[in-house]
């Protein structure tokens, strides 16, 4: 049996799994290697971190390396996690503008696939990176900073594991904050489409779960900053206050899920929507997720309610979520404040492949444009329609990569159709 991603949805085709401990290890890896990919925490769901060869896991290089008190900039190895990062630097009285839904996934392999939390004001976390050092097919080790070269960062940030190897990140920071977060059950679907804007804008993160069945959306989560935002009490756009703690996806433990309750916390231990040390989510599961325009939500909610039946088997939840226009050029966002929507199936591959056609040519008239670490069932020149700098991101794919070590099944096509 070979190894999985985390859901085990997915067996990777590799022969192999490398562990170096330096940057100098990595160099004599990817000059010693004719086929190989960066390995994160496994979390994606489709093939973008599979290849034919060795998979290199940066596990080893996890640590915070550097601190500028100056510029608030925090520099760390490139298998760093989201967890280990926001300890460290809620030490130094640091923050993140935002989080995943869990702080289990490595920061690098998040950046890579365009990774976003919710927020109507903040953009994906690849916008966080302000610079990378990446092992390049040649071997030779280059640095990318925002100060040097935005433009570069900017084409290989949301880099699928095309470019190299990223043996260091450097993220903005902002000082630390405090978070609460309210739960507010029974969303009216008519008061979610005519009030959208205020509802997502209603907190510096906010998320709205359903399942696509009836009149309301399940449950509403707002997570406020304590101070300079004013968390909503009482009734919320016709949902109601929660009476406890819960969890997002249905019959889960609330345990699992990060405090609630107007309860304030540190913004690391309430942005993520799951708790570090619990199984996150509903562990057995596929995910898919897509973008819209802001402007077209209300048309992405009416255009999905129908399909809310025959999803009612495969489907665990569903989440709504919004994320600000950001600048790497595979980045969903790239082109404007997008709305998301987001699918986590039973692990059924059968159903879900039934299902994702469907909401795939529901969404069609939209422009929905895949996430790049969950799974799909739009050819590649579909995909590569939807993602204008896919040509020019292909170009930098040759220069770093001449020999295309890094290429796999799921970047070759890509690029391919990019042509
Ligand atoms: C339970 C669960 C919840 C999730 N929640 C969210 C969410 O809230 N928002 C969201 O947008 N997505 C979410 N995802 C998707 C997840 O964030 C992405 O799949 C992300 O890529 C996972 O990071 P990873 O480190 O596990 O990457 P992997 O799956 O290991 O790799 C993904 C890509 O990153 C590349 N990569 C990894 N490390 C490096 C490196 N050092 N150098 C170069 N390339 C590298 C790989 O080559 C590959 O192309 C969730 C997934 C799960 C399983």
């Amino acid at each position: 049996m070979g190894r999985t991603n985390w859901a085990g949805n997915l067996t990777y085709g590799a022969e192999a799994l490398a562990a170096p401990r330096s940057v100098e290890e990595v160099q004599d890896l990817v000059r010693g290697t004719a086929r190989l990919k960066a390995l994160g925490s496994r979390h994606s769901f489709n093939g973008v971190a599979d290849t034919s060869g060795t998979q290199v896991s940066l596990a080893a290089m996890d640590r915070v390396t550097g601190f500028d008190a100056a510029t608030g900039r925090v520099t760390a190895g490139g298998g760093i996690l989201h967890a280990t990062l926001a300890e460290a630097l809620q030490r130094e009285g640091r923050a993140l503008s935002n989080l995943a839904s869990l702080p289990h996934i490595s920061v690098v392999g998040a950046a890579a696939t365009a990774t976003h939390g919710s927020g109507s004001r903040i953009g994906g976390l690849a916008a966080q990176v302000a610079g990378l050092q990446i092992v390049d097919g040649t071997g030779r080790l280059r640095e990318i900073t925002r100060a040097g070269d935005s433009d570069l960062l900017d084409a290989i940030v949301v880099g699928i594991g095309a470019l190299g190897i990223v043996t260091q990140v450097t993220l903005d920071t902002e000082p630390t904050y405090d978070i609460r977060q309210d739960v507010f059950e029974d969303l009216p679907f008519a008061r979610l489409e005519a009030e959208f804007d205020a509802i997502m804008g209603a907190g510096h993160s906010v998320s709205v779960f359903t399942e696509w069945a009836g009149e309301s959306a399940r449950q509403v989560w707002v997570k406020s900053r304590t101070r300079g935002e004013l968390a909503p009490r009482g009734p919320f756009h016709g949902a109601r206050p929660a009476r406890c703690d819960t969890n997002p996806v249905p019959g889960a433990p609330a345990v699992n899920a990060t405090p609630q309750m107007g309860v304030p916390g540190p913004w690391h231990e309430r942005l993520p929507h799951f708790r570090m040390g619990f199984a996150p989510s509903s562990g057995e599961e596929i995910q898919a997720e897509y973008f819209v325009a802001r402007e077209d939500s209300a048309a992405m909610i009416a255009a999905l309610r129908p399909l809310g039946h025959e999803m009612r088997d495969a489907l665990v939840s569903s989440e709504i979520r919004t994320v600000a226009a950001d600048e790497p050029w595979l980045s969903p966002a790239a082109r404007g404040d997008r709305t998301c929507a987001h699918f986590t199936f039973r692990r059924d591959a059968a159903a879900v492949a039934r299902l994702l056609p469907r909401i795939e040519d529901a969404l069609a008239p939209l422009g929905a444009v895949p996430h790049w670490g969950k799974v799909t069932a739009m050819p590649p020149e579909r995909i590569a329609a939807l993602f204008p700098r896919l040509r020019d991101f292909r170009e930098i794919v040759r220069d770093f990569d001449p020999e295309g070590k890094f290429a796999n099944a799921f970047t070759r096509r890509l690029l391919e159709a990019a042509a």
